[in-house]
């Protein structure tokens, strides 16, 4: 059964831009409810964790430094079948194929700096929304 949360993260370059709110107020006009809300910012070494499945991509040196190149805002998002919900919210990877009004097409600049990261499943989900948030900062 598809779960009713995912996890999202606002990537630097989005926080950068000045893009917080405009991201924030998309998110909740797709109908998704914020759980769980924090801005900071990811080290070199959390980077590489959280995005450790791509390590042996060529890419991989070059995202890690972009995630960690300055402040970012992770949410954990509330609705039914969340993480397919809003991947297809936020449209394709790669902002320059995302349909017109998603969140990349609006906000993304490149593949790499696509203004914000989606969950891929339910467990991963899970895994990202515990990375960032205790018991006590979830609502
Ligand atoms: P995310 O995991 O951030 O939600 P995604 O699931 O759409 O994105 P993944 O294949 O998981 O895409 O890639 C993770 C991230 O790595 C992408 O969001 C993007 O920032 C970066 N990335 C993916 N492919 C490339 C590429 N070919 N060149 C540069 N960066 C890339
Ligand atoms: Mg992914």
């Amino acid at each position: 059964m598809a779960g009713n949360i995912t996890f999202t993260m606002i990537k630097p370059g989005a926080v950068a831009d000045g893009n917080i709110g405009a991201i924030l107020a998309k998110i909740a006009e797709g109908g998704f409810r914020i759980k769980a809300l924090r801005m900071t910012r990811l080290s070199k070494e959390q980077a590489e964790t959280f995005y450790a499945i791509h390590s042996e991509r060529p890419f991989f040196p070059s995202l890690v430094a972009s995630m960690s190149s300055g402040p970012i805002v992770a949410a954990i998002l509330e609705k039914e079948n969340a993480v397919q919900a809003y991947r297809d919210y936020i449209g394709a990877t790669n902002p320059a194929n995302a349909h017109e009004g998603s969140i990349r097409k609006l906000f993304g600049k490149s593949i790499e700096a696509n203004a914000v990261h989606g969950s891929d499943s339910d467990e991963n989900a899970q895994i990202e929304s515990d990375f960032f948030f205790s018991g006590f900062d979830r609502f």
